[in-house]
Order: C-alpha cells, then sequence, then structure tokens
C-alpha cells in the first residue's frame, strides 16, 4: 500500500512538474517510440560510487523502461570536459548529464546552494528540503533559462575535510595553502587567506602529486582511497563542513525531458529518485572500511579540525553566504528557503538524530 502510494505520488509530481496539473499518468502508454540519449559526466569513467552511480542511473532506465529510453553514458572527457557538461546538456548534445550544481556557479550563482552549502543541511536534511520544501522547484527555476530541469540524483553524506601536508592547528595553518576546493568551500577557504582552485576529480591526484596544490578535498574514504589520495598527503581531515551532505545531480534537457510520454517520463524520474538513496546507501556502507584501509594499511594521520579553527571557518561561511545573498536575488531567496528549513529541521534532529547518537555511546 505504503509503496503504491509513494509511486503513485512521484508520477503525479512528475506530471505536475511538467505543467500538466491534474491530467493523471496512464499505467500503460500507447505511444511506443524509443528514445536514444545520452548522458555525460563529470566524473572520471566507471569511477567508484559517483562514476558508477551515473551509469547504474542510465542502466536503470534503459531497463525500467524496457529499453524504449537507451543510455549511453559517457565520462567526463569522452564525449565533452568535465566542466562543459552543463553546455552541453543545456544545448542537446546531450539529453541528460550527471554532475554536482557547484561547479556551475560561473553560470548561476545560485546553482552551488543546490549541492552543498558550508555548515548547512546533511543527506537526510536536504533531501527533505528537496523533496517536502521548496528545494526541487527553486532549484528548477534558476536551471529554467538554461533550459535544463534538475533532479536530485545522489548524494555523498558529510564528506571528509581534505588531504594536507601538514598538520592544520589554527586558522593561519590554512592561509597561503593552495586547495583544490570547490564551490562556496572554495570561497570560505579565501576569505581564510588560501586559494581556492576547482579542478575536475580526474586530475586531482596529479596536481597534488606534482605540488601545483598543496591540499585538496574530493569525496569521502571510499572515494579517496580510489584515487590514492594518500600516495600525496599524509594528513586526513574531518569534518567535511564545506559539504556536509553534498547533493549530486542529474540535468534534463528539458525539449528531451518533454518529448517522453507520461510513463517513460516517470520512471526516468523515480529512477533518479532511486539513484539518490542508492548512493547515499552505498556510501554509507564502503566509507568505513575504505577508512581503516587508508589509516591501518597505508599510515594515514586522521584528524580532527579544531573546533575553533572549524569555529571561525563557521563565521566565514555565514560572511561569505550573506555577501553571495546581498548581490544576487535569486541566491537570496534559496538561502533563505534553506536557512529556514535547516532551523526548524534541526531542531527536530536536535531531539531525533543528535539525542539518540549521544544515547548509542552512554
Ligand atoms: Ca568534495
Amino acid at each position: 500500500m505504503k509503496r503504491r502510494a509513494f509511486v503513485t505520488g512521484l508520477a503525479a509530481a512528475s506530471v505536475a512538474g511538467c505543467g500538466k496539473t491534474g491530467e493523471q499518468p496512464s499505467a500503460a502508454s500507447s505511444d511506443t517510440r524509443s528514445f536514444n540519449w545520452k548522458m555525460v559526466t563529470t566524473w572520471p569513467p566507471g569511477f567508484p560510487g559517483l562514476g558508477t552511480g551515473a551509469s547504474d542511473l542510465g542502466a536503470m532506465i534503459e531497463s525500467a523502461s524496457g529499453g524504449r529510453i537507451k543510455v549511453q553514458v559517457y565520462g567526463a572527457g569522452e564525449l565533452v570536459p568535465a566542466f562543459e557538461v552543463f553546455d552541453a546538456v543545456s544545448r542537446g548534445t546531450a539529453q541528460i548529464g550527471h554532475g554536482a550544481g557547484y561547479y556551475w556557479k560561473g553560470k548561476a550563482e545560485a546553482a552551488q546552494l543546490f549541492s552543498a552549502t558550508p555548515f548547512g543541511m546533511n543527506a537526510q536534511e536536504r533531501n527533505a528540503w528537496m523533496f517536502y520544501g521548496d528545494g526541487e522547484n527553486l532549484w528548477r527555476e534558476v536551471y529554467e533559462p538554461f533550459n535544463l530541469y534538475p533532479v536530485a540524483a545522489g548524494n555523498t553524506g558529510v564528506q571528509m575535510g581534505g588531504w594536507f601536508n601538514k598538520e592544520i592547528n589554527s586558522l593561519e595553518d590554512l592561509q597561503s595553502l593552495k586547495m583544490r576546493i570547490p564551490g562556496l568551500g572554495g570561497e570560505v577557504l579565501k576569505r581564510a587567506g588560501g586559494t581556492p582552485v576547482n579542478l575536475p576529480g580526474g586530475e586531482i591526484f596529479t596536481a597534488l602529486q606534482t605540488g601545483s596544490i598543496d591540499a585538496t578535498e574530493w569525496v569521502g574514504p571510499y572515494n579517496d582511497l580510489a584515487f590514492g589520495l594518500h600516495q600525496a598527503a599524509k594528513y586526513y581531515y574531518y569534518p567535511g563542513w564545506h559539504e556536509p551532505g553534498t547533493c549530486l545531480e542529474l540535468i534534463f534537457n528539458k525539449d528531451a525531458l518533454d518529448e517522453l510520454p507520461d510513463d517513460l517520463r516517470a520512471i526516468a524520474l523515480m529512477a533518479c529518485r532511486t539513484a539518490n538513496e542508492n548512493m547515499l546507501a552505498e556510501f554509507t556502507a564502503r566509507n568505513q572500511r575504505a577508512l581503516m584501509t587508508l589509516v591501518n594499511e597505508h599510515g594515514v594521520e586522521l584528524r580532527k579540525f579544531p573546533d575553533d579553527v572549524l569555529g571561525r571557518l563557521k563565521e566565514l561561511s555565514r560572511e561569505v553566504l550573506q555577501d553571495i545573498v546581498d548581490r544576487d536575488p535569486v541566491a537570496r531567496k534559496v538561502y533563505a528557503s534553506q536557512r529556514a528549513f535547516q532551523e526548524q529541521v534541526e531542531r527536530w534532529h536536535d531531539v531525533s538524530e543528535f539525542a539518540y547518537y549521544q544515547a548509542r555511546r552512554l
């Protein structure tokens, strides 16, 4: 019963999203057209978790549609470079693209708020904002001028703080540090006196190993181990204050999505919802084992950022966000929605998640 209500709700939501409110989706379509889609991604081909999450999503769309939507998945650089995914899908070179909103801040400043907000919501809270707050609707408003329709399609959970070749004991230790850290986290590092660099995943290891960057963050133990980042840096810091529950996106070319019959549209959107849940489950399942491998087999020094460093980074994050909302009215609207949602959900999580984590440790 619950499952059916969920599926019906999703199908109805997808139809409403198409601007056809009130029209009932048909159970089986008489429209037998088939579609050949390309998916471009910002991830190295087949990269664990992110790349495989994207290709699993493509396979899911294909199988759930009975092969009526065929999806050819291209990793970064195979059809277009990582940071051209947004443009490629916007102009229809590919019908769909998998990536993260903070890569597109040059297109729309508000885009980065849909992937991660420093000291913002975690995965569970962000999903709640996306699906039961204004998140997804605001996101679609922001991407609409680019002929794109974004959908949440993966979440990393709380990330790690990053890889360093020296200890971070004070905010001063971040000064003059050249670090790969995208989005708003990068802006915060800049305010702390560092130099943020935005590199796609596939270029991080070499940049760190050759010394063209001093430090980097990527995702979490499972992904960072796969890149071998421990071979180029000694200290592994937590928590990932800058990415507390990063939402990955599937962006649809709007024309391609609107061309689909209702049943295929519902299938494509439901596959994204499934991918969104799957990826978080996979990271949750695999991160700790990878972390143990890093520490026990590779001698990585695990460190927590000192509280006063985190406190200062939080203050700087507020300043960065304030600047953005002051200069960008769209970002102002999105951030106001996030803040209001976070304040109420945080209070709930104080008496539920947080209290339970503490109780579990008694
Ligand atoms: Ca990251």
